[in-house]
């Protein structure tokens, strides 16, 4: 991060500009806005920045800038002449004396940016690029415009009118920032932003009053096979409001990213036979944090009902009685055949599909090689890289044709995705000649051929 956002508070706060022209009024007017006292140093000034100046209270300086300017503490400069050696000239004198400078359209010369804003106050959303676009702070900006309904600065007025009887209220910071989020997913909301105000406060008041200590629970998540945009709503709004997340292997960094900030973010992941939480203690995790009354957002690969031990989890919940929902993800075959160009069924092809696992519990039955040798049925194995070359000849033995197309999809739906192209015969010996990472997913079928058309993603 090269610049640090503040919001800085200016009113009755002196402030200086140094040039008298138009694009020192475009500052000088939302200086003004928040209240600062502008005095203005130029040889000449606008008529319109001159009523600003007068209406903050503060000086027109008529003469050309000089170092004696700086004499009074001044909060911030904006240097916004149109001479570019006097703007290099302030902003040097202020930064010798620590003071916060602005060199219009010149970000070399500025200790701070003005950003792009929207205002919805006593709510105020500033976009900053650190100077590197602010063609696309402005589109982000007029974006954020539509998103931020209006009467979003009446409900951040409503909620300091309530704030501190809340807090007395109720003391546990967690459990007052559920209160809130729960007020903001209320009708209370509607209320304040149609103008009834006297409704809104009444229902805060019962609110309030029937307020007590919440039960926690856990959302189940499938955060998909690794591109974040795969996500489903609802996934990423409870990502959100999770105070604890505890996430596997497979979970995408981009992903975590997503999930609140002030999150607790525990690590559980289980690379194959690696498993650095075993299972139970997962369990007991979920459970023992549920019970504090923490939601707990267990967000796991793909699916969390496709060979992502979801059921055992939440069979503990269940036994422990603590609440949950389960929200599914794009499962890695979904995600990675789409992104390979593959599609898992096709009229000509295959009309069915099966998911396999090659990561065998030990002492589980033998997969069913009988069942798995038709010709119009397309085979997806997760988990399978170590098993691959057994189950190719398996699958031969028991009657496959040898050169029956295989895929090898490694961090399928990633920047880094990598797909091998095979028969049953070949593929394990291509794995060998190539670096491929897990996870790693194996297609085997016809439809693998499509690829050839339908290519798209790497
Ligand atoms: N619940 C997950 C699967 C967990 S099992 C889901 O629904 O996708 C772990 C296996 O999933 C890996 O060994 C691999 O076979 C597969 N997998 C998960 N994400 C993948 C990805 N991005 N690319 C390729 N394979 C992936």
């Amino acid at each position: 991060m090269e610049i640090f956002p503040i919001s800085l508070k200016l009113q009755q706060q002196r402030c200086l500009i140094v040039g008298g022209g138009h694009i020192a009024y475009r500052k000088a007017i939302l200086l003004q806005k928040a209240g600062a006292i502008l005095d203005v140093v130029a040889p000449e000034i606008d008529a319109n920045l001159l009523e600003i100046v007068k209406k903050s209270t503060g000086t027109f300086l008529q003469h050309t800038f000089s170092e004696k300017d700086l004499a009074f503490p001044y909060r911030l400069v904006i240097a916004a002449t149109n001479v570019a050696e006097v703007n290099h000239q302030v902003f040097a004198l202020c930064e010798q004396r620590n003071l916060l400078v602005n060199s219009v359209d010149d970000i070399p010369h500025c200790r701070f940016m003005m950003p792009a804003i929207i205002d919805r106050s006593p709510l105020v959303i500033s976009v900053a690029s650190n100077g590197t676009s602010p063609v696309l702070s402005r589109q982000l900006r007029t974006k954020i415009e539509t998103l931020v309904p209006q009467g979003m600065g009446k409900l951040a007025e409503f909620s300091g009118q309530w704030r501190k009887q809340v807090k007395e209220k109720i003391s546990n910071p967690d459990q007052r920032r559920v209160f809130w989020e729960d007020v903001y997913a209320s009708a209370i909301k509607e209320q304040v932003f149609t103008g009834n105000l006297d409704t809104a406060h009444d229902m805060m008041r019962q609110a309030l009053d029937t307020w007590s200590i919440p039960k926690g629970e856990v959302y189940l998540v499938g955060a998909g096979p690794g591109d974040p945009e795969l996500l489903t709503l609802k996934a990423l709004r409870l990502m959100q409001q999770a105070d604890v997340v505890i996430y596997d292997r497979l979970v995408s960094a981009p992903i975590l990213e997503l999930c609140r900030r002030d999150a607790v973010k525990i690590y559980v992941g289980k690379a194959r036979s690696n498993h650095s939480v075993p299972q139970d203690g997962i369990n007991a995790l979920l459970v023992q944090y549920a019970q504090q009354g923490k939601r707990v957002c267990r967000l796991k690969g793909g699916d969390p009902f496709i060979f992502g031990r979801g059921g055992e989890e939440i069979q503990e919940l269940f036994a422990a009685g603590v609440a949950f929902q389960v929200v599914p993800g794009i499962t890695a075959a979904s995600g990675c055949s789409a992104y390979a160009g593959i599609p898992l069924t096709h009229r000509d092809y295959a009309q069915s599909v099966r998911f396999l696992t090659g990561h065998l519990k030990e002492g589980s039955p033998e997969l069913p090689w009988q069942e798995l040798v038709y010709e119009n049925q397309t085979l997806v194995l997760y988990m399978g890289l170590v098993g691959l070359d057994r189950i190719c000849k398996q699958l031969i033995a028991h009657g496959q044709r040898p050169n029956m197309p295989v895929a090898l999809i490694s961090k399928g739906t990633t920047p880094e995705q990598k797909v091998v192209v095979g028969t049953l015969q070949d593929i394990a010996s291509k794995v060998a000649e190539h670096q491929i990472h897990a996870p790693t997913l194996t297609i085997i079928g016809e439809v693998v051929t499509l690829r050839e058309q339908l290519q798209w993603g790497e």
